[in-house]
């Protein structure tokens, strides 16, 4: 685990399953458009929370790439579920700028319920086909350039699932210091 203070805000960047992150108040989910159960993080989500989830997810649907709403948990060991739309690379654009607001959009949310902590996966590295370098890039730089401006927030976890996604977060953040 890699800590690092920026004002208030404690970043921390870990391996692992964002479906286990028993100490955050939200979890941000790696949506599709539908909001619906989906593969990859969208899908392990929705499995830890049960069909509530779905059923809480149905009426805010569809979403635009870049925006995000914030639902209950559900199962999930959480308070909220972040739901966010990042870009497909290649086809959403401009995707750098879209996946700038996603992380903003999820910050939002989180701020305007209060939330103290909230753990994010590495929205659209997946399915979606960002390259893992230059989306760890402006996801980092999204959340620390937001720290000083955050009132109730005090704790962003980048919860990642490999080795090496967890490696290139390290190099970066330690490039900001
Ligand atoms: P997207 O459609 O936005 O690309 P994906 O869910 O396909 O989203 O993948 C986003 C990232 O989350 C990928 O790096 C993938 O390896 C990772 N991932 C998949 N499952 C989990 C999980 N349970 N916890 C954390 N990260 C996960």
């Amino acid at each position: 685990m890699q800590e690092q203070q920026f004002g208030n805000l404690t970043l921390q960047l870990v391996r692992g399953d964002i479906t286990r992150q028993d100490d955050l108040d939200a979890v941000v989910n790696a949506a599709n458009a539908q909001l619906a159960i989906g593969g990859g993080v969208a899908g392990a989500i929705h499995r830890a929370a049960g069909p509530d989830l779905d059923a809480a997810c149905r009426p805010l649907a569809p979403i635009r790439p870049g925006e995000a709403v914030i639902t209950e948990a559900f199962k999930l060991p959480n308070a909220h579920v972040i739901h966010c739309l990042g870009p497909v690379y290649g086809v959403d654009e401009p995707a750098d700028e879209l996946l700038v607001r996603c992380y903003e959009a999820a910050m939002d949310r989180a701020e305007e319920a209060g939330l103290g902590s909230v753990g994010f996966p590495a929205i659209s590295t997946g399915a979606f086909g960002y390259p893992i370098r230059e989306a760890a890039g402006i996801a980092l730089q999204t959340v620390v350039r937001r720290a000083s401006s955050l009132t109730s927030l005090r704790l962003v976890r980048f919860v990642l699932f490999s080795e090496l996604d967890l490696q290139v977060h390290q190099e970066i953040l330690a490039g900001m210091a």
